[in-house]
């Protein structure tokens, strides 16, 4: 029998499991002829900061857009610094550039992958506003130390937390940390909608209330405009199907961290993912080290099993961001994480025979490069 082809990602075993569910929402929006800015906006809304353990949750366009508005609201934008980390998804820099303001990129701690806490303090000058911690690959921050930090500093702390929903530091839910936070509902996200969508969540009433009116043209009601806007809303239809995704986040989180068990047991001569036992990590992603990453992953690839790297280029290395002036060499850790990191299939679908042949594959492959 010809060896099935693992791919690093499909949505497609997501969708058959909760294609009725889904159907029934959608049918629902469609006979409502109510598609912007409706009930189902506002059900999801709820639900969704009940989740959390937050008293809002804003629905807007996109997780860049959400990074966006929430600096925005929190009047963080023009000669404001805001310090956050080159290894991220672009869209984190991009948004703080969106909002006005210029971001400072610092370490990455090299077991956690996520921002250095000691580079971070060492980043403040006068003109920092706000800190952008990024629960990378679904793991938390460490939040305990970032909110001394922000409190000592009176800086902003808006956490970005597009791979990590259901994920916690020390028993509580990222989300609940910052200020403010931003979630992206990118279809490939452990939330993730039919399309673009994201949301900020807060407990300040003022600032719900701020980002409720620059999502929807700086209204606070129909044509009274009290400050310029942008067009930036969680559409109907992705707010009903997001409804259906979300009763299934616990479930499909506890499967991720399942898998992600198999290939701790499975795979050797790697470097793993560090788990702290305190932390509720979410594997968005299932990440890890080799030094020499590209003869691993060409050795996969010849075994039927696709790989990524997240992300190959940090963005200080970026073309688009050097006018950030941050040299190659800068960020060692950053960059040789860069270099040398794997992302491993990890889905709703993947099943425990594929995770493990996953793992002895790669554990094979270590020994190969280990001997040649
Ligand atoms: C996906 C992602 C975003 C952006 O979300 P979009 O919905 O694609 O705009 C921001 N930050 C991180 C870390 C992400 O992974």
């Amino acid at each position: 029998m010809p060896r099935r082809r693992i791919p690093f990602n499909t949505l497609l075993p997501t969708h058959r499991l909760l294609a009725e569910e889904i159907q029934v929402a959608v049918d629902r929006v469609l006979a409502s002829a109510n598609y912007i800015l409706g009930p189902e906006l506002e059900a999801f809304e709820t639900r969704f900061a009940t989740y959390l353990g937050v008293r809002h949750a804003v629905g807007v366009a996109s997780g860049t857009d959400a990074i966006e508005l929430a600096l925005r609201a929190a009047g963080v934008g023009e000669g404001a610094e805001v310090i956050t980390v080159s290894h991220t998804a672009v869209a984190t820099v991009c948004a703080i550039e969106r909002a006005g303001a210029t971001p400072v990129l610092v370490e990455i701690d090299p077991l956690a992958y996520t921002i250095d806490v000691s580079a971070v303090e060492a980043a403040i000058t006068p003109r920092t506003a706000a800190i952008v911690p990024v629960h990378l690959y679904g793991r938390a921050c460490d939040m305990t130390a970032l909110q001394a930090i922000a409190k000592r500093h009176g800086l902003v702390l808006l956490e970005d937390c597009a791979q990590a929903h259901g994920a916690s530091h020390r028993g509580r839910k990222v989300g609940t940390f910052g200020e403010l936070a931003a979630f992206s509902f990118y279809p490939t996200k452990n939330l993730g909608a039919y399309g673009d969508a994201g949301a900020v969540v807060t407990d300040d009433d003022r600032l719900a209330e701020r980002l409720r009116r620059l999502r929807n043209y700086g209204q606070t009601e129909r044509h009274k405009y009290v400050e310029p806007g942008f067009n930036s809303r969680l559409d109907e239809m992705q707010a009903a199907i997001l409804s259906v995704r979300l009763d299934h986040l616990d479930e499909h989180n506890r499967v991720r961290q399942e898998l992600a068990g198999i290939y701790c047991e499975t795979t050797h001569g790697v470097a793993l993912p560090a788990i702290d036992r305190s932390d509720g990590h979410v594997f968005h992603l299932f990440v890890i080290r080799h030094p020499r990453r590209d003869g691993m992953r060409e050795w996969l690839e010849r075994h039927d099993v696709e790989t990524a790297i997240h992300y190959p280029i940090p963005v200080h290395l970026a073309p688009a961001y050097s006018h950030l002036g941050v040299a190659a060499g800068s960020l060692p850790t950053t960059e040789r994480c860069t270099r040398e990191i794997i992302s491993l299939p990890m889905y709703i679908g993947l099943t425990h025979d594929d995770v493990r042949r996953v793992g002895s594959l790669v554990t094979q492959a270590a020994e190969e490069l280990a001997a040649c």
